[in-house]
């Protein structure tokens, strides 16, 4: 029996994204499509490196094309990813997906998400930015071991542009950079909004498949310039489980959902979610209280991604570079998953209106 390209093709459309809910090939992510007797050769195109389906999706496409052509076959896949995204601006048009990492309150851990996030995302092998605008507390520089760093400018276009630094391959710029004690007075002053702008458009980021941005704790109006003048993809909201950090944090999911902002909620992140002891690893001892986050994302219309335990390593490696060493990376990296899905969709989404 001769096999063609489309006897092959027929069999990849039985297989489902199982998150966009459509066939391989109606989604063009079956290409470079090869049949040379009994090898076939072809590459699925997955819409993140990070994408958690990977072996799932291969299995279904060997299954497909075992049960609909034949047993026989010499099947060679290459599993490779083409991040979608969308620039609907002219600010940073060469970054696919910008993503704000938000939260009602200070100190719940949005900056630890907003860093772990973003080593899970490069590792995965995505082109990785994170843009430090916390105002208030800059800590991405101290979560990598940058503080202090100076900043150097580099000319792009006949632009004088502030250059990120790189660290564990992600590209990371601070407002910590800019702000000495004496610099500082222009963030609490009546120029921050400018100010802000001119932080927005002044790093020469390249070309990102994700900038995860760790905004300012609160719904103030530096929040919302910073949201208003970015074309976010999205927003992760991080909350602790205690009532008063969920009644903040509705506030924040409230302020994406305000006219002009209109940012969809990817997900909730629960941290310091439940303590579990040395000895006793399968307990869980949720001391904030539970279901709170999950019921405002039921109340957005959107999904928890994951909880995080109170870990006191967390804090030891957050003061010294070392979030993506110790165990709970696993978490981040499940997270990013559960995010990267919920950007695909949306990107399907905004594609099919
Ligand atoms: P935020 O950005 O919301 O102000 P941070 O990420 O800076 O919060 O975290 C505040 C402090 O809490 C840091 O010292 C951090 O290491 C610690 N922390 C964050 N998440 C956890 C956790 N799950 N377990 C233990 N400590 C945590």
């Amino acid at each position: 029996m001769k096999i063609s390209n489309q006897d092959i093709l027929n069999a990849l459309k039985h297989v489902d994204d199982p998150d966009l809910k459509k066939d391989l090939v109606t989604l063009n992510m079956i290409r470079d499509l090869i049949v040379d007797g009994n090898k076939v050769n072809f590459s699925v195109y997955l819409t993140t490196p990070a994408c958690p389906m990977k072996d799932f999706i291969e299995n279904a496409c060997r299954n497909a094309i075992a049960h609909f052509v034949s047993e026989d076959l010499e099947v060679k896949i290459k599993m490779t990813a083409e991040v979608i995204g969308h620039s609907k601006s002219e600010i940073l048009p060469r970054v696919k997906n910008i993503i704000a990492i938000a939260s009602g309150k200070g100190g719940v851990g949005k900056s630890t998400v907003a860093a772990g996030l973003a080593l899970a995302l490069s590792e995965s092998g995505a082109a990785t930015g994170l843009m430090d605008a916390d105002i208030y507390g800059p800590s991405i520089p101290l979560l990598f071991g940058a503080v202090g760093e100076p900043v150097e400018m580099e000319v792009v276009d006949g632009k004088e542009l502030m250059k990120p630094i790189t660290r564990n391959g992600i590209k990371l710029f601070s407002i910590g950079f800019l702000s000495s004690e004496k610099e500082a007075v222009v963030w609490r002053g009546p120029m921050v909004s400018s100010a802000l702008k001119q932080f927005i458009n002044g790093v020469n980021w390249g070309d990102l498949d994700y900038l995860v941005i760790d905004l300012p704790p609160g719904t103030g109006d530096v929040q919302l310039t910073i949201v208003q003048n970015l074309p976010l993809t999205g927003a992760v909201i991080v909350s602790t489980p205690q009532k008063l950090a969920i009644a903040d944090a509705r506030r924040a999911c409230a302020m994406f959902k305000i006219q002009g902002v209109d940012t969809p909620i990817l997900g909730m992140v629960e941290n310091m979610s439940y303590f579990s002891p040395e000895d006793a690893p399968d307990k869980k001892y949720r001391i904030f209280g539970s279901g709170g986050v999950q019921t405002l994302a039921n109340e957005f219309g959107s999904e928890v991604l994951g909880e995080i335990p109170i870990k006191e390593q967390m804090v030891e490696d957050g003061d010294n570079a070392g979030l993506g060493k110790d165990g709970h990376f696993e978490i981040f990296k499940d997270i990013a998953g559960r995010l990267v899905r919920q950007i695909a969709i949306q990107q399907a989404g905004i594609k099919t209106l």
